[in-house]
């Protein structure tokens, strides 16, 4: 029997016009630097994202599913163009500003950009790409720039103001396709620590349904009352889908434009006072080394939704001390991103909460769960059994964009035959659902035949009140086939020698997963999206770069 209910595509328009009149009064806020910052209400900014449709199709010529992509900080024109280009039958497609050259130029010829939309502020960046980028037609520069440098550009130029300028703010006004909510909305590559960035393509079904979830308790739980400061970059997985959910229940955005070092990040929080946040782990060690400096407060923030690499409980402490609340949440691009979030069950006290806080977090209605062992068995849910987290689920990929062709990539490492992610993150998973990651498969250190969770010893070392941050990664070992080293970045004004160190490790994780092998380094090295590239220090171990210590 059918049902006899109404059959409603779940859409990127429906979000637009839905945020743009029923929270028509909420704002977002985008950070200038020095000045006043630019204050835009859901209804302006809708507006102009109906004018923005409209100067795609009629001055572009813009069609059917065509690539618009965005070269942009968080800001309320990136905004626009998120919901513009969906809902216009367009693909967005967000471009990552801090990968390297010949990455960019790989993937915007992958996905075929047409049109790019860029930040005045990042010409000098796009202006040496665009003679390699052959499928490029449109430019479209928003905000102040030197625009000079694009003299020489075969594509046409535009500026994003004059275009809007043209067009009308009505909703109605625009001849808005009937789309199937399975087509494509926007693309994101994911960051490619190994071989070619890989295209992941949402689809307005996938979109919604993960703005649905974001937007429950258990996830980021925003409402109309919340200003939310959105750091994870837009063009990392959607920004965790944080405009899309936020234009279904109103919160505000407060958008950092280019403004992310630590010190403008703490006096906008002192100025504007969000309520939530959401960015990865080292975006919080600086700050928090910020306002240890220099106190600013904190404590609008209730709660911040943290993930992208693991959360070092240390660091949720020192947060807490302050009156901030770390959400653990764990994700990726093939997941759109929000996988688990680390809510502690109903029915126990607040002091029993911190083990499940610490934790990855439970997976969400939408993301079925297994976790898979070395010769391809399903393990128990039992806290120790550790396997590789394999899952499925409506906002979860199945496939990775192809080109042009049309053909799918399917690679068999990453999807199994029958149907799930391969997420290569290993783990183990508690009878209750909450989900403790160890390592990346590719990071876990065999050392004589047992693994050692590098994760499990970062977070212990990162513990230690000298530690700023820690990294550790497996390096080759002629007795034990591999053996952790330890990489240290010392807190500012801090001495403690590495004996010291190791009896800390020794006193929390068992005696022979502790490192022979140490090394300070002023920093980490970050992948684009600020994970620890474990990549490079592995490298800069074996070119022997690395001042290390053999205890
Ligand atoms: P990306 O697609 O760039 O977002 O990277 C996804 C990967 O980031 C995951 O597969 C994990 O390895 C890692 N990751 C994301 N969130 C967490 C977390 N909360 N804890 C540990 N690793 C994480």
């Amino acid at each position: 029997m059918l049902s006899t209910m109404q059959d409603v595509p779940l859409t990127v328009t429906r979000i637009l016009r839905h945020g743009m009149t029923i929270h028509a009064k909420s704002r977002i806020v985008t950070w200038t630097g020095g000045g006043e910052p630019r204050r835009r209400t859901f209804a302006q900014a809708g507006g102009r994202a109906v004018q923005l449709a409209a100067a795609l199709r009629g001055e572009l010529g813009v069609t059917d599913d065509e690539r618009v992509a965005t070269l942009m900080w968080n800001n309320a024109e990136h905004v626009e163009a998120y919901l513009a280009v969906p809902a216009m039958g367009a693909i967005l497609h967000t471009l990552n500003l801090r990968l390297p050259s010949e990455q960019l130029i790989y993937i915007a010829n992958h996905a075929e950009d047409r049109v790019i939309i860029v930040d005045g502020s990042l010409l000098p960046l796009l202006a040496p790409l665009l003679p390699h980028l052959p499928t490029v037609e449109h430019v479209v520069v928003s905000g102040p720039g030197d625009r000079s440098v694009l003299e020489e550009a075969d594509a046409q130029v535009h500026d994003y103001e004059e275009l809007l300028a043209g067009q009308s703010p009505d909703f109605d006004a625009f001849d808005w396709p009937d789309l199937d909510e399975r087509a494509a909305a926007a693309m994101c590559y994911t960051s490619g620590t190994t071989g070619d960035p890989k295209g992941v393509v949402f689809s307005h079904r996938s979109i919604y349904l993960h703005s649905m979830q974001a937007n429950t308790t258990e996830a980021l739980g925003l409402t109309e009352r919340d200003l939310t400061l959105v750091v994870v970059p837009q063009f990392h997985v959607n920004a965790w889908g944080v405009p899309h959910a936020t234009f279904m229940v109103g919160a505000n955005m407060l958008m950092p434009d280019r403004f992310l070092q630590p010190a403008p990040l703490a006096d906008m929080i002192e100025r504007e006072r969000p309520t939530h946040a959401a960015a990865v782990p080292t975006i919080w060690q600086g700050l928090l080394a910020e306002v240890t400096e220099r106190p600013r407060d904190l404590s609008s923030m209730a709660r911040v939704t943290i993930g992208g690499s693991a959360c070092p409980p240390a660091l949720m402490e020192a947060y807490d001390k302050l009156g901030v609340r770390l959400l653990h949440a764990w994700g990726m691009t093939e997941t759109s991103p929000l996988g688990t979030t680390s809510d502690p069950p109903g029915g126990i006290a607040a002091e029993d909460e911190w083990p499940y806080r610490i934790t990855q977090g439970r997976f969400p209605i939408g993301i079925e769960a297994r976790l898979a062992g070395p010769d391809g068995s399903i393990l128990p849910w039992d806290s120790a059994s550790a396997g590789e987290l394999e899952v499925r689920g409506p906002w979860v990929a199945r496939a990775y964009y192809g080109g042009s062709d049309g053909k799918e990539l399917a690679p068999e490492d990453k999807f199994s035959e029958d149907g799930w992610l391969r997420t290569g993150d290993v783990g183990v998973i508690s009878p209750d659902g909450y989900l403790t990651l160890t390592d990346r498969a590719k990071d876990v250190i065999k050392s004589g035949g047992e693994w050692i969770s590098s994760v499990g010893l970062e977070n212990a070392l990162m513990g230690h009140p000298a530690v700023a941050e820690a990294a550790v990664v497996a390096v080759p070992d002629d007795k034990w086939g591999e053996r952790p080293l330890a990489t240290v970045v010392l807190k500012a004004g801090a001495a403690v020698g590495y004996p010291e160190l190791r009896d800390f490790l020794a006193s929390r994780v068992a005696k022979w997963q502790v490192p022979e092998r140490w090394a300070t380094v002023a920093s980490v090295p970050k992948t684009s999206v600020g994970k620890f590239d474990k990549k490079v220090i592995r490298r800069q171990y074996a070119n022997g770069e690395l001042d290390v210590t053999r205890l």
